[in-house]
């Protein structure tokens, strides 16, 4: 493509001194932005959501869009030696099928950690969907959100939810299932640099790979592949060895079981719609990583056990359910676009909003 052509299209989502960096990368954070770009460009969904973002805000940057409080939050719990050991490691998030983190072996620019960009918002409705609010949010409602939810892992849902939230929720329930996200990510991310400094990442396991497919489009990297046993001590080595106090102690610990139950879901989703053959699995299968957390750390001195429990359950009683719908409408499941809580202007959707004109 002509060079101005090209520096025009990313210039609809990128800042001025972004597009330079994206045509001339000089370090692994150019390499990742154009990453990152390049497959925005590509497809027309992701090029009209970063497009409305990036023209409603008023200082846009494409890299800082993408956050990265839970890479930093984990790197500065850790000890110095350790902490020193991971700086030669470049990380942000990325689109990606893997419902995880992964780490590429770059030739030119090093080891890159990624997670999935769009696990905040899996996570979000997610537990909306598997926490315990009694009777405050209707099981309708709950429903409504496990479908978003896996809507987002088979990446048919809009990722718009900054310009249409899809419904209203009440502070405090906002607020209980936004708070463990920031540790269910700062978990994931502690485990990939946890393969790092368990020296987990070596030659020996890398191949290339395909991390991201979007309709003809096939985006892969060379990435480590890490045996399961030590993915079982990655697990461990994300909770134990940052300095955490007793407060974050107990928050990681919790995140992670919440987060495993949620990756549990995921995976029953990605079961049903693309099976994965067993010796293809990345990962351990997400309840025995949370039997291997259970019997290896330390418990919480704090730890709501109760909550955890009644968490557990609903989610056995939500896949469930799922996993009937999911049988029964799978066309539904795989349309591109955007589902609701409920019907326009109800308490729990508010009044509609018109795509274009609202957003
Ligand atoms: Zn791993």
């Amino acid at each position: 493509m002509d060079k101005d052509v090209e520096k025009g299209w990313f210039r609809m989502f990128c800042s001025e001194e972004e597009v330079d960096r994206i045509l001339q990368p000089k370090n692994a954070y150019d390499y990742l932005l154009s990453k990152r770009a390049e497959i925005i460009a590509d497809h027309a969904r992701y090029t009209r959501v970063f497009r409305r973002k990036a023209m409603l805000s008023d200082n846009w940057s494409l890299e800082k869009s993408f956050k990265k409080n839970h890479y930093k939050d984990y790197l500065i719990s850790l000890p110095v030696v350790d902490s020193e050991r991971c700086q030669s490691i470049a990380y942000g998030d990325m689109f990606t099928n893997e419902v995880n983190g992964f780490a590429e072996s770059n030739k030119t620019w090093g080891r890159i950690i990624y997670l999935n960009e769009s696990l905040p918002f899996f996570m979000k409705f997610c537990n909306l969907a598997i926490f315990d609010f009694g009777n405050q949010v209707p099981h309708y409602v709950k429903k409504n959100t496990l479908r978003i939810a896996a809507r987002i892992i088979l990446k048919s849902e809009a990722m718009d939810f900054s310009l249409d939230p899809r419904g209203i929720l009440p502070a405090h329930i906002m607020n209980k299932i936004i708070n463990p996200i920031k540790f269910e990510m700062q978990f994931i991310a502690g485990h990939e640099f946890a393969h790092h400094l368990c020296n987990h990442f070596d030659n020996t396991n890398v191949s290339k790979q395909s991390f991201l497919t979007i309709g003809e489009n096939d985006y892969s990297a060379h990435i480590y592949t890490p045996s399961q046993k030590n993915e079982f001590e990655a697990d461990i080595d994300s909770i134990m060895r940052p300095r955490y106090n007793g407060k974050e102690y107990s928050k990681i610990y919790e995140a992670a079981i919440i987060w495993f139950l949620s990756l549990d879901i995921a995976d029953a989703i990605q079961e049903v719609t693309n099976p994965i053959p067993a010796y293809k699995k990345s990962h351990p299968n997400a309840v025995d990583r949370i039997k291997n957390i259970v019997e290896n750390t330390k418990k919480p001195k704090n730890l709501n056990a109760k909550m955890l429990s009644r968490i557990q359950s609903n989610t056995e009683k939500m896949k469930e359910f799922l996993m009937e719908d999911l049988s029964l409408y799978m066309d539904d499941y795989e349309k591109y676009g955007s589902i609701y809580f409920d019907k326009p202007n109800t308490e729990w959707r508010g009044a509609e909003l018109v795509d274009r004109v609202d957003y």
